[in-house]
Parts: structure tokens; C-alpha cells; sequence
């Protein structure tokens, strides 16, 4: 007889994430699973959870250790239905338990992580010619697919009311980058948390990836990439600084 064993694992761990959400929403008895006290903490603070949301927050000290071992159990649930036979296959047998720990501490580290420290300073020179900075490797996953977008980014900067290092900006790129994304909410992301840490008084940022939900399933198209830019303040305002950074970062390009 086929065991039945899988199926069982996966409706009681449906069971116990809908039994969560609604005693955590009703305030009726804890949730018994680290991510449904988490999301009880998100749902009480009216706080977004979605993908390139960072939670980071609402992790209690040693929930992430916590939350680790449950999606570890999830992802072992996960290979079972697909009838993969991790009891006995000795190159799955510990699948699970990498896979959630590339989750929560590498590809989606953005998401429970706090911001890497930036310190910031002030402008005293009062700083405010152009300058950018770039290729910046990027990483991250789709939201729709969860599998790689790779590419690179370049951001420009007029400098406003504070100033920080040019290795910081890859710190924060990879940070805001390391969640599931799509590509058009992520450099909106990136831009949002530069703005706040620098307050420039122009910012562009230029994103260029490849999606491997394009090329290795879907249309499969190998070439095929992705580019999009956000421009803000006096980028956006005058056509000359915009395209000073567009000319800018295009001679980066040529560099790569
Ligand atoms: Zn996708």
C-alpha cells in the first residue's frame, strides 16, 4: 500500500497555519507555530508582510532559530509531495534543513534581517555635483516563482543634507534585494531607503537584471533582460541632470 504519510503532514500543516491566522486574528488562544505568533504581531500592528517586506521587527530573540526549524519541517513537507524519497535518498536527506537556512539568513535575508548600520553625515562642503555608482551585483528572487533574478544596478546621487560611504550603497542594495521581488517595486524599495538615509536632493537608479523565471521555464528565452530606472527630485526636474546621470552610468556599463 502507498503511504498516505505525506498527504497527512501537509493537511495538518495547512490545518495549523489557517488555525493560527484565525485564532491570531480573533485574539482566541496563542498560535502554537513561531510564524503565527509572528503574523499575530504583524495582523495586531496592522504592519505589511508581503514578500519584499522586511519583518524583521516583529522577530522576537531566537524566533528566527525558531522559525528556521518550522520551515525547515515545511520544505521536508514540500519535497514529500513531491514524492521525493528524503528518508532514503542520501542528496536529499538534509534538503529541507539547507534550504531554509538559504531563506532566512542568505537569498531572503532582507526580509528578516535588520538594515545593515549606515552611518550617515552631514554635508559640510555642501556637496552637490553628480556622482555615481556601479555595476552593483544584484540578487534576488521573483515574487511570482521564487527563482533568481540576477543583474546589476547603478545609482546616482546629487547630494543633499547628509552623505554616506560608496560601499554603503551596496550594503543597502543587497539588503533591500535579498526578498522576493519584482523588479518594478524593488528599485522603488532601494530608492525609499536611500532617500531616507541621505535625503539627496536628486536620485536615480538604474536596474538591469535577467529574470530565471524567463529562462529557465516560461518562454525560455536566454538573452532576454530587464531594465528599468526610477529617477527622483532634481533628476526628475531637469532634464540636463538627468541625463548627465544617464551619461554618467553609461560610461560604468561600458566598464563591466
Ligand atoms: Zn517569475
Amino acid at each position: 500500500m502507498p503511504s498516505l504519510e505525506a498527504d497527512f503532514d501537509v493537511v495538518s500543516a495547512l490545518q495549523r497555519v489557517s488555525a493560527d491566522t484565525l485564532g491570531g486574528m480573533a485574539g482566541q488562544s496563542p498560535p502554537s507555530t513561531t510564524s503565527g505568533r509572528i503574523r499575530q504581531r504583524l495582523h495586531a500592528a496592522r504592519a505589511s508582510f508581503f514578500a519584499n517586506d522586511n519583518i524583521a521587527a516583529y522577530l522576537k530573540e531566537g524566533e528566527l532559530e525558531d522559525l528556521q526549524e518550522e520551515v525547515t519541517e515545511q520544505v521536508r513537507g514540500l519535497l514529500k509531495a513531491l514524492v521525493i524519497d528524503v528518508d532514503n535518498d542520501h542528496n536529499t536527506s538534509e534538503t529541507a534543513e539547507r534550504v531554509a537556512k538559504m531563506y532566512l539568513n542568505e537569498v531572503f535575508k532582507g526580509r528578516y534581517h535588520p538594515q545593515p548600520k549606515v552611518a550617515s553625515f552631514p554635508n559640510v562642503k555642501e556637496l552637490d555635483e553628480i556622482y555615481t555608482v556601479g555595476p552593483i551585483t544584484v540578487r534576488s528572487a521573483c515574487s511570482h516563482h521564487l527563482v533568481p533574478i540576477l543583474g546589476h544596478c547603478w545609482i546616482g546621487i546629487q547630494p543633499g543634507e547628509r552623505v554616506i560611504g560608496l560601499s554603503k550603497f551596496s550594503r543597502i542594495a543587497d539588503w533591500v534585494f535579498s526578498r522576493p521581488h519584482i523588479q518594478e517595486e524593488a528599485v522603488i524599495i532601494l530608492a525609499d531607503e536611500i532617500e531616507t538615509l541621505c535625503k539627496p536632493q536628486g536620485l536615480g537608479i538604474v536596474l538591469k537584471a535577467q529574470h530565471y523565471c524567463m529562462k529557465w521555464r516560461g518562454v525560455k528565452e536566454p538573452q532576454t533582460s530587464m531594465v528599468n530606472s526610477v529617477v527622483r527630485g532634481s533628476f526628475r526636474k531637469s532634464a540636463s541632470m538627468k541625463k548627465e546621470f544617464f551619461d554618467l552610468i553609461r560610461q560604468q556599463d561600458s566598464l563591466l
